[in-house]
């Protein structure tokens, strides 16, 4: 038995804002249309994938779905589309086939499972979901409510004996319009089983169908929360640069980058969230290119980390220890600069700043201190 898939994946329609027709559009990383290719092409039973396009995609569908998706031209309606599909089968053997959506990019193996076991008993087969809501006639005004017993949603996949779809494809009326495939079987005298849908297959048409599909399908987040620490040392003829913000003071702080006390405590903590070490690590003070270096690449590196992993920045908090200079008069300017380097509105940085009483190090004014911890949602 060789079972074949059909994607119809024709239509001209363009996801709202874009310039792309929707099966192209990105979802979860890749085009709407790869995520039903991979589906139908990983099912064991399945040979042969076939992917049904618009007349003028063929160019586009080469350089984004590569060379191993075989694609045949469809045409002006859906009906003509499947049927180019069926015809490029016709003489390869194929004994069953299902026809697919594009627009329905997330096929459970359990309902292609359960299409394929019902061909063993009728020559077509569909999966359906309940009709859940009341439903009722009506235009601007409320009319009979319309009784769901007994009525369903179609999805696609549809399935069928491949000779009996496509013989039924060949004798349709040229100037009817044709609901859906499983349809046409039927006016051609067959019998089409009903399978359990499933609601991963809804179909996404709107904008807010693929920022819906985008959230239900992303990888649970946890949140993590990792501090940082760091300590320079006052000196005279330095400049004083906190959060990436140069401070009129008359000391500043030595260290082997622009000693940048506040970002080097918001990089270690940033670090520590997806356990990437420390500042030393990734950018060790023997290395002489980082002799002065402006310390908010430190910090754009380790928020980068954080992104490349999926991770979000949910908030920094930073308190700056020290007697001089007063904080307060930068404190807004220090958070703005902050956030600007991370990316973030300035409602989630935060700065603090003490003395510690003209206790110890920072209280005799030698130095300054600065600890901060971040808070990140990254993929478990
Ligand atoms: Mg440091």
């Amino acid at each position: 038995m060789t079972i074949a898939a059909l994607i119809v994946a024709a239509g001209k329609g363009v996801r709202a804002g874009g310039s792309v027709p929707k099966q192209f559009a990105m979802l979860c990383g890749k085009p709407m249309l790869t995520h039903s290719v991979a589906a139908l092409s990983s099912h064991p039973a399945i040979t042969e994938v076939t992917v049904v396009i618009g007349e003028g995609q063929e160019v586009y569908t080469r350089e984004n779905l590569g060379e191993s998706v075989n694609f045949v031209t469809g045409g002006t309606e859906r009906r003509d589309s499947v049927r180019a599909g069926l015809e490029s089968l016709a003489a390869k053997g194929v004994t069953r086939v299902l026809i697919h959506d594009a627009a329905r990019p997330f096929l459970p193996a359990a309902v292609i499972d359960a299409l394929l076991e019902a061909l063993d008993h009728a020559p077509g087969a569909v999966p359906v979901l309940p009709v859940a809501d009341t439903l009722a006639h009506g235009d601007a005004t409320l009319g009979n409510n319309v009784p769901r017993t007994g009525l369903n949603r179609i999805q696609t996949p549809q399935a069928f004996h491949f000779d009996a779809i496509l013989a039924a494809h060949r004798v349709w009326p040229e100037h009817e319009e044709a609901t859906d495939d499983a349809q046409m079987l039927r006016r051609a005298g067959h019998d089409v089983m009903l399978v359990p849908g499933d609601p991963m297959l809804e179909k996404i048409t709107h904008p807010q169908d693929f920022a819906a599909a985008e959230a239900r399908h992303a990888p649970p987040l946890v949140s993590r929360s990792a501090t940082g620490f760091d300590v320079h040392r006052f000196e005279a003829g330095q400049e004083l640069w906190l959060g990436g913000i140069l401070i009129s003071h008359d000391r500043g702080l030595s260290g082997h980058s622009d000693a940048d006390v506040a970002l080097h405590a918001i990089t270690d903590a940033l670090l520590g969230t997806i356990g990437a070490g420390d500042i030393g690590m990734h950018f060790p003070p023997s290395d002489p290119q980082w002799r002065g270096a402006a310390s908010a690449r430190f910090l754009e590196h380790a928020a980068a980390l954080v992104r490349e992993q999926g991770g979000t920045i949910d908030f920094v908090d930073l308190t700056l220890i020290c007697e001089a200079p007063k904080i307060g008069p930068h404190r807004e300017a220090i958070r703005a600069s902050i956030a600007a380097i991370l990316s973030l509105p300035v409602s989630r940085v935060s700065l603090k700043a003490t003395t510690t009483e003209r206790l110890g190090f920072t209280g005799r004014g030698e130095g300054m201190a600065a600890q901060a911890i971040a808070t990140v949602r990254v993929p478990e």
